[in-house]
């Protein structure tokens, strides 16, 4: 089970000519490691959200965990987007469906990963894994979710239309520390 950026556990179709250097890599970790990802002041006690429709609405009673973009090929399908835009849930007893919740499909993304969307309006919510939500999608947020996409994951995939904005920094794959991460969690 692989409980970080959603579906990214089989090897995407990688465009080489938009491989990050070695020193980009390099500079994008430091950067990483610069920054606080982890401070909890800021981010909201409360966050809800819902599909377009409405008909489905989620509140999680805490903060909002790590946020990313993972830009892979599979990605950009289950999103709809350029990207995922996808943030975890550290504790996922605090998540629940306030109502709409006979609504969702489930469908499986990758192995031991799925995700749940409205049947009506097709807005996908949030990751599924282990029978338990992981995270939600940040377009279905309500207001500021209190996090900021740290990261950018599988950009040697990304679509050719792509312009990823922002400092967040890039991976051409997945997270370089991910397992040393996921310890944490
Ligand atoms: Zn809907
Ligand atoms: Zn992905």
């Amino acid at each position: 089970m692989e409980p970080r950026a959603v579906s990214c556990s089989a090897p995407p179709v990688l465009d080489t000519t938009s491989r990050l250097s070695s020193v980009q890599w390099i500079e994008a970790r430091r950067e990483l490691a610069a920054l606080d990802l982890t401070s909890s002041e800021e981010r909201r006690a409360v966050v809800d959200g819902g599909c377009h429709c409405g008909a489905v609405r989620y509140r999680i009673d805490g903060a909002l965990g790590r946020a990313s973009a993972c830009h892979c090929s599979r990605c950009r399908k289950v999103f709809s987007g350029a990207s995922s835009a996808y943030a975890e849930i550290p504790d996922a007893s605090k998540f629940s469906w306030v109502i709409g919740e006979d609504k969702l499909t489930e469908y499986s993304v990758a192995s031991g990963f799925r995700a749940a969307f409205c049947r009506i309006c097709g807005s996908t919510l949030c990751g599924i894994s282990a029978n338990q939500v992981h995270g939600v999608t940040l377009g279905t947020v309500d207001g500021d979710p209190g996090v900021q996409i740290e990261m950018h994951t599988f950009v040697g995939s990304k679509a050719p239309w792509d312009h990823i904005g922002g400092s967040a920094p890039q991976f051409e794959e997945e997270y370089p520390n991910s397992e040393a991460s996921e310890d944490n969690q």
